[in-house]
């Protein structure tokens, strides 16, 4: 972060906005820029990738299921409005530790006996970490007295779209990060590397909520994408994990997403969907031969029975 900041100080900060008095190695001013530069970034960030992911990659026909809520994105980003200055703050104490000179990173690659490949091996690793790490707290999230206190606004959205990636309670959402500060007070890191993986952790976090289950056949079983969980926000207790499918197997919490098996969301609506047309085409039978009900009526709702009662949602 040291490198936003020193850019943010040359060109901004020192020139239009601290007095003269105020060096840039000034605790209280490190922490006033940091806020401003996480705050402001984390909503660029977020507004960004998940507007471009949205309108590129998800799959709208996703807002057709009935456990879709109506302005269900409005109300993601009212969450993530609500929850970006908190959780951001928080990081700012741990960023602010970290350009204080007490993590372990590297401004070149000459510092490291891997040279260049260092930026493999530590990226790597840091996926690796992180996966771990991420994985037992979002389990422990899902302990009955976190989930109720903290874990369950993210839960709200059980078909997600991109813009609830960020909606968490903001303690949820910073508990959640925490591996990714925590990785360069332990372990080596090249910095310019770090400032990549954080946004690359970012855009993630964007992908696995856009509901493309487009994955290469070799990676499904591998990789934890978006089948996995979308089927986290509906089954709960399933599919933990961040980036692979590893700790959610170790932990036995692993679950074949239904996206693969054909009982996914986006499957229920195509069948909903070609029932309704099926109904439509149909010639009209008499009105005694129905009782009260007209053609086809509830079919719709009977089609996502078991999703609803499996996710606790009654179709309403
Ligand atoms: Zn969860
Ligand atoms: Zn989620």
């Amino acid at each position: 972060m040291d490198i936003v900041l020193d850019l943010s100080d040359e060109h901004f900060f020192t020139p239009y906005v601290y007095p003269t008095f105020l060096s840039p190695q000034n605790l209280f001013r490190q922490l006033c820029s940091l806020s401003v530069i996480v705050i402001l970034g984390g909503y660029a960030l977020y507004f960004l990738t998940a507007a471009l992911n949205y309108y590129l990659v998800f799959d709208h026909r996703l807002k057709l299921h009935p456990l879709y809520h109506k302005n269900q994105v409005k109300l993601e980003i009212a969450c993530c409005l609500r929850s970006i200055p908190l959780m951001s703050f928080m990081s700012v104490i741990m960023f602010l530790a970290e350009v204080r000179g007490y993590s372990f990173l590297f401004d070149s690659f000459e510092e490291t006996k891997f040279g260049r490949w260092s930026m493999v091996i530590y990226s790597v690793s840091f996926i690796l970490f992180t996966d771990s790490l991420i994985y037992w707290i979002h389990r422990g999230l899902h302990s009955k007295y976190l989930y109720k206190r903290l874990h369950k606004t993210h839960h709200k959205w059980k078909i997600p779209t991109p813009f609830a990636s960020h909606a968490f309670n903001p303690v949820d959402g910073f508990v959640q990060s925490l591996p990714y500060h925590i990785y360069v007070f332990l372990f080596p890191m090249h910095k310019w590397t770090y400032l990549g993986l954080f946004v690359f952790v970012n855009v993630w976090t964007v992908s696995i909520h856009d509901g493309n289950y487009r994955v290469p056949n070799f990676f499904k079983p591998i990789v934890n994408g978006s089948a996995h969980h979308m089927d986290h926000h509906i089954y709960y207790n399933y599919n933990y994990g961040q980036f692979f499918t590893l700790w959610d197997r170790i932990g036995r919490s692993y679950r074949t997403p239904s996206a693969f098996d054909g009982t996914g969301p986006i499957q229920q609506v195509e069948r909903a969907e070609a029932d309704r047309k099926r109904r439509q085409d149909q010639p009209e039978v008499p009105a005694p031969m129905l009782g009260n009900k007209k053609p086809g009526a509830g079919k719709w709702e009977e089609s996502f029975t078991h999703v609803a009662s499996v996710s606790g949602k009654k179709i309403d």
